[in-house]
């Protein structure tokens, strides 16, 4: 909290005081990065100090974080982030990649990359004493604040689209938030969100509104530098990391990591961030297809439930992302998406549709040259498989029923051999 010094809006620049502004630019409701005193941290702190620490959670950053210690010491919300990377060596043969590290999200508490942006806006809110926390969600950010509200005791109320995958809304109401099912898609839900937190005063986490999810997203990229970046061969090329989008506002988040890094000159090379959209939801990408960061909406409609948004909201950094890093924005197809979660669940690795989409987009990065073989590239799996059974079936064929005896195994045996 010491460190965090305002607010820079990302449209217009204007600076703001921390207890200014709560969301959007006022001027132009640009989205507002979160401030650090780069400067001090510096004095403070060298890479050391933060990589001998001993707490394996986004935690260990707090030095760079706009947030005090919400406590919560034995909750789930001390054990959000530090998620594995694994090396699908088969995977890479596969491709015909020298490197392949695939960061998997799905093992945080409530199972998707959201549970970085709750547990930072959960923080916040303790720290300005909110009572009631709401979100919009398309499922994954509710749950996860539903999960992190719920560690410490702190009321959240949910808005997700009727349509969302029913484990996502279990997850809602298991975790005891107040759910709100709304007659509409995501982005109505949006905006319903918005007029009730001024209306009854709650604090609004939305993607793309709270100034606060990007910073917790970031230490996603903290984590990809300590576990990958810090280990790489000196001269090595460029790491290049893919990520799915939807609101655009992940992506944003790990920029925003790798420039808290580079401004304190942690980092030595910037990594090459590819953003990846479903071809029904792809208004970030058309947007970086055009050359414009002006980002026009679409009518979405994608298997992919959690990057399924008509008018993402962290649009113009999204499309910054890759643009400023030498990166780039690639759109696949929902058939390729669910080929991705099967070749993913090969290797052990289960996703659901948003995060298989990241490995079906760097598999067309790979014919479309934007990578080569010698690229090493992370990929990130943004949710767990469990979250969306229902497309997970789509992805493979169905199971064998027999009779429970050995010569009907023995007869379905001959047949499928
Ligand atoms: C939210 C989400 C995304 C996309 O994040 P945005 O910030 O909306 O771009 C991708 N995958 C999963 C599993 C998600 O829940
Ligand atoms: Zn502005």
């Amino acid at each position: 909290m010491g460190n965090f010094v305002g607010y820079r809006c990302s449209l217009c620049g204007t600076e703001y005081q921390p207890d200014q502004v709560t969301y959007t630019c006022p001027k132009d409701g640009g989205n507002l990065d979160v401030w650090l005193d780069y400067t001090e941290i510096k004095n403070r702190f060298q890479v050391n100090d933060i990589t001998s620490r001993r707490d394996y959670s986004i935690w260990r950053y707090l030095p760079l974080l706009p947030v005090e210690d919400p406590g919560g010491e034995g909750t789930p919300l001390r054990m959000v982030g530090w998620t594995p990377v694994y090396t699908p060596q088969r995977l890479a043969k596969e491709l015909g990649i020298k490197t392949l590290w695939v960061k998997d999200e799905g093992r945080n508490p409530t199972a998707s990359f959201k549970d970085r942006a709750s547990a930072v806006v959960v923080a916040r809110a303790r720290q300005i004493k909110a009572e009631v926390v709401v979100t919009a969600s398309t499922g994954n950010a509710g749950a996860a604040l539903a999960g992190m509200a719920a560690a410490i005791g702190q009321k959240a109320v949910i808005f997700a689209p009727k349509t969302a995958p029913p484990a996502k809304v279990a997850q809602l109401l298991v975790f005891g938030a107040q759910v709100i099912l709304v007659d509409g898609n995501y982005d109505q839900a949006f905006d319903l969100t918005i007029q009730a937190s001024q209306e009854f005063g709650w604090y609004c986490r939305n993607t793309g509104y709270n100034p606060f999810t990007a910073e917790g997203k970031k230490t996603a990229a903290l984590e990809i530098w300590e576990q990958v970046i810090l280990n790489m061969r000196a001269g090595s090329r460029p790491l290049c990391v893919f990520v799915s989008v939807g609101d655009g506002n992940i992506i944003s988040g790990i920029h925003k990591g790798f420039k808290d890094l580079a401004t304190l000159g942690w980092l030595e090379q910037m990594p090459r961030i590819f953003g990846v959209q479903s071809e029904g939801s792809a208004a970030v990408a058309n947007a970086y297809f055009k050359g414009t960061e002006v980002i026009e909406p679409v009518s979405a409609q994608t298997i992919a439930d959690s990057i399924s948004v008509d008018l993402p909201r962290d649009g113009v950094r999204a499309v910054r992302a890759a643009r400023q890093t030498n990166g780039a924005y690639i759109t696949v197809p929902d058939s390729e998406i669910l080929k991705a979660i099967a070749d993913l669940g090969r290797v052990g690795i289960f996703a659901e549709p948003a995060g298989a989409t990241a490995y079906a987009g760097l598999k067309k990065a790979l014919q479309q040259g934007l990578v080569t073989p010698d690229d090493p590239i992370l990929v990130l799996n943004t949710g767990s498989g469990l979250k969306d059974i229902r497309a997970a079936m789509q992805a493979v064929k169905e199971a064998p029923v027999i009779e429970p005896s050995l010569s009907a195994l023995k007869a379905h045996l001959s047949q499928t051999a």
